[in-house]
């Protein structure tokens, strides 16, 4: 319906004003050939309305498989972060989102909005680049522990804001909290002090920062709705870029433990979130990297502290040493500290073969209140009680193993979340004693479990026997450490 609410016609030469309402339809329209007839002029109008959004005819539009304009998703995204758009709302409209996907346009457009919805750093009073980056997340994924401080070491500035695990994923901040003090949740002015005196500063998302995304991730959360990849690269990008960063590292991981088990997948969302980043001015490349096995030997966020420690004392096991080292090189590439991507490896190595990157960790936990001393005596670490091996039921080769489920049964003994409101146990932890390629005779332990409570015990050592796929032969080939590298 649309009404045309008042109209002031004058003379001959008319000036004609009109206001114009509409009600139904779709955002903007544009009405041609109304004429009027004015005394003795026949005009012909070229009337522009914009109607009144409403979310209804905007979830609408998508299932329908419309394509939204800015301003629609300004009005949803702006709406329901002022708390103005009810979640059963959102919740739809992310489904539909979910189900129909997003062109280009609107996923620039969902990026920008959930970004600018809260205040994007500026650390341009720090001399220098500043340089971050992101996984998707995984099992024993510990890299940015090992990062932080040698990127920091060798230069550049490290904003980092991290997330929690949630599900088989463990998270950065949760890491942290093991060290005792640790607080992870400095205001922005302390983040700019901490960052400006070493050069790294890891904390969670405040309030202040993508707050649109905040809220949104939650709903998601609880309404199926993750594993998009266009609200996946919304998410990710618009906390990223909020972070006032020059440049950005992704990890995007592939595999069995992965949010994207599908290689197809992990390219798709890496090329998508590369392709946002560049758009808005910054260096990004995105490193697909394995997550068919744990990362390292060790999960569970106390173990996780230890074995980065190890890596930067120049020990460690081989695939999270070389990884960790890669994505500090190519952090130091695209914060121009180095004219290419293998002298960034032999920066990042100097940094951990002489120690500078270890102390630049020990500055980080001092500045951000945690007990440096866990350093040289991990059993400050909160620490399991006890401990548990788990047998391999037959003999043979490790052919492969289902990643997540490890991530599962970890959270299943404390060591992860299973609901968003549950307490960690950063003690709680899993060794893997095997890899891809690996013997293994039949009784011999292939994991072991560090636990506090022997409640889900069984079925955590169930879960874990049964994740680790054993055949006859040798596996042919072991999957790379880096699969694919795009951008930059
Ligand atoms: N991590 C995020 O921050 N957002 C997502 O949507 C998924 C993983």
């Amino acid at each position: 319906m649309l009404g045309i609410d008042s109209g002031r016609f004058t003379g001959h030469q008319e000036v004609i004003h009109l206001a114009a309402i509409a009600d139904g339809g779709n955002g903007t329209a544009a009405i041609r050939g109304i004429a009027l007839t004015l005394g003795e002029a026949n005009v012909t109008l070229a009337v522009r309305f914009r109607k009144r959004m409403r979310a209804v005819d905007l979830i609408r539009k998508k299932r329908d498989c419309g394509e939204l304009s800015r301003q629609e998703i300004e009005f949803l995204v702006s709406g329901y972060t002022r708390g103005e758009i009810p979640d059963y709302q959102m919740a739809a409209w992310l489904m539909a989102v979910w189900i129909r996907g997003m062109n280009r346009s609107e996923l620039a457009a969902l990026t920008e909005v959930m970004l600018h919805s809260g205040e994007v750093l500026d650390h341009s009073a720090i001399p220098g680049k500043k340089v971050d980056k992101h996984s998707t997340g995984g099992v024993g994924d510990k890299t940015s522990l090992i990062l932080a401080p040698i990127v920091a070491a060798g230069g550049l500035t490290v904003p980092m804001i991290s997330g929690r695990g949630l599900g088989h994923t463990g998270g950065t901040l949760d890491k942290l909290e093991a060290i005792p003090g640790f607080n992870v949740n400095l205001s922005l002015a302390e983040f700019r002090r901490v960052l400006g005196e070493c050069g790294m500063g890891l904390i969670g998302q405040t309030a202040e920062i993508a707050p649109a995304d905040k809220r949104i991730y939650a709903l998601r959360d609880v309404t199926s709705t993750v594993e998009n990849i266009g609200l996946i690269c919304a998410s990710i990008m618009s906390k990223k870029l909020a972070e006032g960063i020059d440049a950005l590292v992704l990890d995007v991981k592939t595999g069995s433990g992965a949010f994207m088990k599908k290689e197809e997948d992990s390219v798709r969302l890496a090329e998508v979130m590369v392709e946002t980043g560049q758009r808005m001015g910054k260096k990004v490349a995105a490193l697909i990297t394995d997550m068919n096995q744990p990362l390292g030997r060790m999960a569970g966020h106390s173990n996780e502290v230890i074995e980065s420690v190890e890596v930067l004392k120049g020990g460690g096991p081989a695939d999270l040493r070389e990884l960790s080292v890669d994505l500090s090189a190519w952090m130091f590439y695209l914060g121009e500290r180095t004219p290419s991507v293998e002298e960034g490896r032999r920066l990042a190595q100097t940094m951990i073969a002489t120690g500078q990157a270890l102390e630049k960790l020990r500055q980080g936990i001092r500045l951000q209140g945690g007990d440096e001393g866990v350093i040289d005596e991990p059993q400050r670490l909160p620490q399991a009680r006890f401990r548990a091996d788990v047998s391999s039921k037959s003999g043979g080769y490790i052919t492969g193993t289902n990643c997540e489920q490890f991530g599962i049964a970890l959270a299943m003994l404390g060591g992860g979340r299973e609901k968003k409101e549950d307490k960690i146990d950063h003690g709680v932890g899993l060794e893997f004693h095997k890899r891809i390629g690996d013997r293994v005779e039949k009784a011999e332990p292939l994991a072991t479990i560090h636990y506090n409570n022997d409640a889900r015990l069984a079925e955590a050592k169930e879960l874990i026997a049964g994740n680790y796929f054993i055949g006859d032969s040798r596996p042919k080939e072991k999957p790379p450490l880096v699969h694919r590298i795009l951008g930059a």
